[in-house]
This record gives structure tokens, C-alpha cells and sequence, in this order.
């Protein structure tokens, strides 16, 4: 029963309350929400017990997730008060060491798989059905904050804990992944979907060992990568927590963010052939200024890109003029091109656009464009239904959501190839990440596994 004079005594009674399920089975539905309004006050509107299908939600422990992601800020730890953690360092290991721990303490079943990525494994009841995968990474940038990764990373092994203390076994089997280097470009997510290549193992990574040895220091087998790779059809689904890394959510006071997709990101390297010639015996009108058609690109890309309605951006984020003196008219730009996208198609109509400009600007400038692709990622959207399963979970906790795609790029996006993936934004404030000043609320992580939890279970029950 209720002890309603000792609530004190057990500040996350909720909790408690929710694990009781015996005690729900001998009240009525109504009766449960009027008992829980009294012992929980406010709390009880924010989190229902009692759900339309009668159920009680579980409840994750939104302090001790808190603590895990105070404690594993301390590895890698940096003056500015973030982190620089990058894969492949000591700090890297120590932190990964750490977060093992928590995922045996959670009595999930681990392994490092030969790429290095961590894998928590949990029993389901339904043998014959693959397995649903759920986590982030803990790598940061040099330099980076507290909560990208980690969020999700350590928000998963809270859910896998809250599984193990309420006794629940789901039909799916569960696996709570770390996937190792995903800000040195994605690796132990690439390795799981088959991309990562046998000459990248030889890139030397922000550690200064390269890819393949760092595998090696985190105990990995680079020898036996193949080993990694994850067929399409094995894998039922894919879930991710992380943070914004924008300010959106903060900015319209939006709990939770229901992601679309990853945007596609395609990138150019621009070559503008001029004639280098001398600045004073050259006239206004003789010129064939590269810089100058280069400054008319530039504004050219920002008016196309703006021109139609979406979320589309598109950056000219580098240039280098040649030969480089104040006295010389440039004769060579190389710039870059950028353009993201959730809609690959979109992204092709705005450069066949921006090939149309430049062409004029050529003929104007007597100047030549050379357009040079470096590399397409390609959008990954998330499944429709899981996005469903996200709204649903986070609106049964009283939360707000909002659809939005995310401009940076995950492990999502790799998993996203392999089964229907799904991903849960919480605010980043003021729109900060890559930084020591990355912040989130506590509030907003316990709300992001919480849902993360509520999504797992209801994809769990259902049949994609
Ligand atoms: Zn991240």
C-alpha cells in the first residue's frame, strides 16, 4: 500500500511504486491515479502511473544517471570543464573501463567486439526474433563537452538497469552498444554496417595511432573486422538519446525532439581559374579576377539555398586565393562547397541551381568552375513508425515534442542502413556542443531515457 505520511523517506517513490505491480493489480485504475496524486503531487501529472493500457511505466533513475555522467566527466577531464576524451587516448580507455563497469553492474552480458565497440547483451523471451539495438558513444572531440554520447551512451545502460531491477524480459534480445571512435568519422558504427574500409584502418586518428592500432589498444582485432558486420534483416531495430547539438529545442521550450533523419551532407572542392596579373598595370576592365567571381559564388550559393522553402543549409566554410599578395589579382580560388539535406533529391536540385549560377558568373568574369565531389553521405532517415513509438512515449510523460532532422551526424545513420532506426533529441542550451560549455539540464536526460525506455518497450511489443 501507499504510505501516504512517508513519502520523504523515498524521494523517488515513483519508482518504487512502479516496480510494485502486485499493489497495481489489486486497485482500479482510478483508484491508482487518485493515490498517486496525493503521495506524488505535481509529479504525478508529469509521469502517470496508469497509462491507456492499464500498464504501469517504468521508471528510470533520473540521479543516478546524472551521477554516471557527473562520474565518467571525470576521465579525460579538461580545465575549461569538459572533456577531452578522443577515441583511441588513455583518457578514452579509462572512461570505457568505467562504462563497462556500469554495464555489468546492469547485468547486461558484455563483449568487445572485434572493431572495439562495447556490447551489452541481454536474454529476450522470443528466441527467434533479432535483436533490437540501443546506445551512443563516448569519444568526445578534442576539447569537447560532457553530454554528446554520453547522454545516450549512459542513458541506455539506465534503461538495461531499470529492465534488470523490475524484473522485465523482453521479447526482443537487447543490446546496449558503445560504438568506439564516432567523432574520428563514425568507425565502430561503419564497421557494424560493413563501410569501414581496410585502407582506413591505416588513417592516423586524433590519438596519433592510427585507426588500426587503436582498435588494438581498446581491445579490438583489427584482423578479424569481418567478423563485425551485420547483415541487413539482423537487426529489428535501432534506438539513440542524444543531445540537440542546436538550439531549437531550447528556443521554442520543447522537451523532447522526434528526429527525421540524418541529413545528407555533400561536399565540393571549387577550383575558379582566373589570370594572375599585376594589380596596378591591370584595368578594371581586363581583369579576370578569381576572388572577385569567387565573392559572387559565395553570395550566390546563400541566395539559391535560401530561395526555397525547407530546412536546407548551405555553407562556403573555406577559401584560399592564389597566388595570395596584395599587389597580385588573384588568378586561382579553391573553395569549398557544402550543402545538407534530409532529401538527397533536394540536395541535387540546389546544386544543379548553383552550377547554373556559376556558369553565368564564369561567362561575366571570364573565369572557368571546376566542381570536384569529396565526399556524399547520403540522408538517412529514421522509420516512420518508431518516430510514432517516440511522440506516443514522450506525450504519455506530459512532455512536448517536435519533428526535426538532425544537421550532424550519428551512428544513427549507419544503423539506419541496417534496420528501421529512431532518434530521441533533449536540449542542448543555448545551442552549444563540441565545447566545454555543452550543457543539458538533469531534467532533460532523466526525461530523454525515460522516453527512450517508453519507445524501447512499446517497439519491443510491437511487429515492424
Ligand atoms: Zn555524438
Amino acid at each position: 500500500m501507499i504510505d501516504r505520511n512517508n513519502n520523504k523517506l523515498f524521494p523517488n517513490r515513483l519508482a518504487k511504486i512502479a516496480a510494485n505491480r502486485v499493489f497495481e493489480a489489486s486497485m482500479n485504475r482510478r483508484e491508482f491515479s487518485l493515490g498517486l496524486l496525493a503521495a506524488g503531487g505535481g509529479l504525478a501529472l508529469r509521469y502517470p502511473l496508469a497509462t491507456a493500457s492499464g500498464s504501469v511505466p517504468l521508471q528510470i533513475n533520473g540521479a543516478r544517471l546524472n551521477g554516471h555522467i557527473k562520474a565518467l566527466a571525470e576521465f579525460g577531464k579538461n580545465p575549461q570543464g569538459g572533456v577531452s576524451r578522443v577515441a583511441y587516448s588513455e583518457a578514452d580507455r579509462q572512461g570505457r573501463a568505467y562504462v563497462l563497469g556500469l554495464m555489468r553492474a546492469a547485468k547486461l552480458d558484455v563483449a568487445i567486439d572485434a572493431a572495439g565497440n562495447m556490447i551489452g547483451r541481454r536474454a529476450a523471451s522470443d528466441h527467434s526474433l533479432e535483436p533490437i539495438l540501443f546506445g551512443s558513444h563516448i569519444d568526445s572531440v578534442p576539447e569537447g563537452g560532457n553530454y554528446d554520447g554520453v547522454v545516450g551512451s549512459l542513458g541506455a545502460i539506465e534503461v538495461a538497469q531499470t529492465l534488470f531491477e523490475n524484473n522485465v524480459t523482453t521479447r526482443h534480445p537487447l543490446e546496449v552498444v558503445i560504438f568506439q571512435n564516432e567523432e574520428g568519422g563514425l568507425i565502430g558504427s561503419r564497421a557494424i554496417d560493413g563501410q569501414l574500409t581496410e585502407k582506413e584502418l591505416d588513417l592516423v586518428s586524433r590519438s596519433g595511432k592510427t585507426i588500426r592500432e587503436g582498435i588494438r589498444f581498446i581491445g579490438g582485432d583489427p584482423a578479424k573486422l569481418s567478423t563485425v558486420k551485420r547483415e541487413k534483416g539482423s537487426v529489428a531495430a535501432y534506438l539513440e538519446l542524444h543531445i540537440e547539438q542546436g538550439g531549437v529545442l531550447e528556443r521554442e521550450k520543447v522537451d523532447i525532439g522526434v528526429v527525421e533523419g540524418i541529413v545528407g551532407i555533400n561536399w565540393w572542392d571549387v577550383t575558379i581559374q582566373g589570370f594572375a596579373n599585376h594589380a596596378g598595370t591591370t584595368a578594371m576592365n581586363n581583369r579576370q579576377d578569381a576572388l572577385l567571381a569567387a565573392a559572387k559564388f559565395i553570395e550566390a550559393v546563400n541566395r539559391v539555398v535560401i530561395s526555397m522553402p525547407g530546412r536546407q543549409v548551405g555553407t562556403v566554410g573555406r577559401i584560399q586565393a592564389l597566388p595570395g599578395a596584395p599587389n597580385v589579382i588573384p588568378g586561382k580560388v579553391i573553395l569549398s562547397l557544402e550543402l545538407r539535406d534530409l532529401d538527397a533529391a533536394k540536395i541535387d536540385m540546389l546544386y544543379q541551381k548553383i552550377r547554373g549560377e556559376a556558369d553565368q558568373i564564369a561567362k561575366s568574369n571570364r573565369v572557368t568552375f571546376d566542381f570536384k565531389e569529396i565526399n556524399v553521405n547520403i540522408p538517412a532517415p529514421t522509420d516512420a513508425r518508431i518516430r510514432a513509438l517516440i511522440d506516443q512515449s514522450a506525450k504519455e510523460l506530459g512532455l512536448t515534442t517536435k519533428q526535426m532532422p538532425s544537421g550532424a551526424g550519428h551512428d544513427a545513420q549507419d544503423m539506419a542502413r541496417l534496420a528501421p532506426a529512431g532518434m530521441i533529441f533533449i536540449p542542448s542550451i543555448g545551442g552549444i556542443s563540441h565545447s566545454p560549455k555543452e550543457f543539458s539540464r538533469p531534467k532533460d536526460i532523466e526525461n530523454g531515457a525515460q522516453v527512450l525506455l517508453g519507445a524501447l518497450l512499446k517497439l519491443d511489443r510491437a511487429n515492424l
